[in-house]
């Protein structure tokens, strides 16, 4: 018998919208039953792709057929979409950022609370390979335990788009990529932060930045540096990170990468010393291959199911959702700590709303 699946509409059809379209659509119990989007162009490109071009936002909130709208506009008006769809009795799925502020996310989950519907916002690089092979080795110590994180994605073209390039409509990079990058690290490691560093980037002269690097210090002696750039015309690998026991590496996208770790097995053997440059040094020699071994990447720790199964199952009452609306507001918190720590060039304490 086929029950009748979840009727899910899509506001704001660019690029990540026409995605949510393809990313729901074999799920067995959602359902994207249309899309609404302010320009022409994109409701004709959504009738072109299969779904129901509503004709305004009205027309959407009055239709007892959509239970869900997935928010995928510019960031700044997710917060208005957001709570018009709770009063219309609607359930949400949310863009990253959220929305530009903790003040302006609060008044999401009030609103949320107060019609009893669910915000779930899409931290979907909480499935990425790379992230979870991570934190695999993180939570199961594969090359000791990890105290140094360092996270970096790096292109070359500038900011792309258009409202990306405006604070207006909440753009650069740390709202964009920065937000993905801060969430698997405080989603990884569970510790207080007790020191924060921001530094921004405008090298292609926007009003918002065009890069940033982020160093925090956690309570358990984890450091976590955090860059993404787009002025990188040579890009340094995705991760790096150290253990006690040994150094990771994946280079990108591909899971390319290896680890190498400290031989137990034998006595500590010394290097060779080399000549490096117009010296000789035994400290940066490379250890001499009995002293180490490399070994293959773990495979990575899949979460508990997929983000939209997940919310599936939230919606009925039946799952904790994956991401978590309190996570959401701690990297929130996080990102206006780290505008603060740039604007000031100070390192900050104490701002961290972490709950343990
Ligand atoms: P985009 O510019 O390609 O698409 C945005 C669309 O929203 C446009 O078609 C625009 O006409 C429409 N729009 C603007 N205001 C609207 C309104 N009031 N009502 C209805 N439609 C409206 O942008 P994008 O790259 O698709 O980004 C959209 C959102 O998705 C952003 O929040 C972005 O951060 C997020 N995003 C997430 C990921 C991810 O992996 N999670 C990837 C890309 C983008």
């Amino acid at each position: 018998v086929e029950s009748k699946k979840h009727g899910i509409v899509i506001v704001g059809y660019g690029g990540m919208g026409s995605y949510h379209a393809k990313l729901v659509k074999d799920n067995q119990s959602l359902e994207i039953i249309g899309t609404y989007d302010i320009l022409e162009e994109r409701r004709n490109a959504s009738v072109a792709d299969g779904y129901k071009a509503y004709e305004s936002f009205e027309q959407v909130l009055n239709d007892p057929a959509v239970g869900t709208i997935i928010i995928a506009t510019p960031n700044d008006i997710h917060k208005e979409i957001a709570v018009n769809a709770f009063r219309a009795g609607k359930h949400v799925i949310c863009e990253k950022p959220v929305t530009l502020s903790v003040a302006d996310f609060e008044v999401m989950v009030s609103e949320a609370k107060a019609a009893g519907k669910t915000l779930m916002v899409h931290q979907n690089r909480r499935w990425d390979e790379d992230f979870l092979i991570i934190k695999r080795m993180y939570n199961e110590r594969t090359i000791g335990d990890l105290f140094r994180l360092e996270s970096r994605v790096h292109g070359a073209n500038g900011i792309p788009g258009d409202w990306r390039h405006m604070k207006e409509f909440g753009g650069g990079m740390l709202l964009d990529w920065g937000v993905h990058l801060l969430d698997q690290v405080l989603y990884m490691v569970d510790s207080k932060i007790t020191s924060l560093t921001g530094r921004l980037s405008f090298i292609m002269g926007n009003e918002v930045d065009d890069g940033f690097e982020a160093t925090l210090e956690f309570e358990n002696g984890v450091s976590a540096l955090i860059e993404v750039g787009t002025t990188n015309f040579i890009t340094l690998p995705r991760w790096y990170v150290k253990g006690t026991e040994g150094t990771a590496i994946i280079e990108d996208w591909s899971l390319k990468g290896k680890s190498v770790c400290r031989n137990n097995d034998v006595e500590k053997i010394e290097p060779t010393p080399i000549r490096a440059g117009a010296g000789l040094t035994k400290t940066m020699a490379p250890p001499s291959e009995k002293a180490t071994i490399t070994k293959e990447l773990p495979e990575p720790l899949q979460n508990a199911s997929s983000f939209f199964d997940n919310f599936a199952a939230v919606i009925h009452g039946e799952a904790e959702p994956i991401v978590k609306n309190d996570e959401v507001l701690r990297v929130l918190n996080l990102i206006e700590a780290i505008f603060e720590s740039a604007e000031k060039g100070e390192t900050l304490h104490n701002f961290d709303i972490y709950s343990a």
